[in-house]
């Protein structure tokens, strides 16, 4: 069976699509293969291609805050993105290259199989939940897709450039043990 690690170096190689020529480092992913919740973002920024870590600018920053302010360690959940290199100067991801990628995802997925998948903005959301849904609208609720299920929140960054979504992006990340913990326990009932 393959391991994170495996894909993490088939990433590192990817020529899949163009956004690998102007990426210094690729960026799969990061976290605890057994994690229960599995962050998703969009794509790597500047100081992620830098380091080949995601979540590691100022985004990241406030990511770990928040982790920290539901008693969360970084290492015991997984975080990765929807494109695995940046785009340049942060441009959106064009349809053929977020094509191109989320075989990745999904197998990391596969590997990880998290009770919770959030999604970090509205991009992210996208790929997995309709695409009428509005992040303004769906934002920290729960939805159950194809036997997964998804919590979309804002993305950090969002709320860092645009200080209103700051308490609403904490209040929303606040719900989320009490989320995992429900469907823990609905997920060992089914399973008995
Ligand atoms: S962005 Fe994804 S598909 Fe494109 S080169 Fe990188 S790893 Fe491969």
């Amino acid at each position: 069976m393959e391991t994170l690690h495996d894909i993490a170096k088939e990433v590192h190689d990817c020529r899949k699509c163009p956004l690998f020529k102007d990426a210094t480092h690729g960026v799969p992913g990061d976290g605890n293969e057994k994690a229960d919740v599995f962050f998703i973002g969009e794509g790597p920024g500047a100081e992620e291609d830098k380091q080949g870590k995601p979540f590691v600018g100022a985004a990241g920053k406030f990511l770990n805050e928040m982790l920290e302010s539901v008693a969360w360690k970084r290492e015991d959940v997984f975080i990765g993105n929807i494109v695995k290199h940046r785009p340049p100067n942060n441009r959106d991801p064009e349809p053929e290259e977020i094509i191109a990628c989320l075989p990745y995802l999904e197998r990391q997925l596969a590997v990880i199989k998290p009770t919770l998948i959030v999604t970090l903005g509205r991009h992210a959301m996208h790929q997995f939940l309709p695409a009428d849904f509005r992040i303004s609208q769906e934002h920290g609720k729960v939805f159950r897709r194809h036997g997964r299920l998804y919590v979309p929140l804002y993305h950090p960054a969002a709320a860092l450039y645009h200080g209103g979504l700051r308490q609403t992006l904490i209040e929303d990340f606040q719900k989320l043990p009490k989320i995992l913990k429900k469907a823990k326990s609905i997920g060992h009932e089914e399973n008995k």
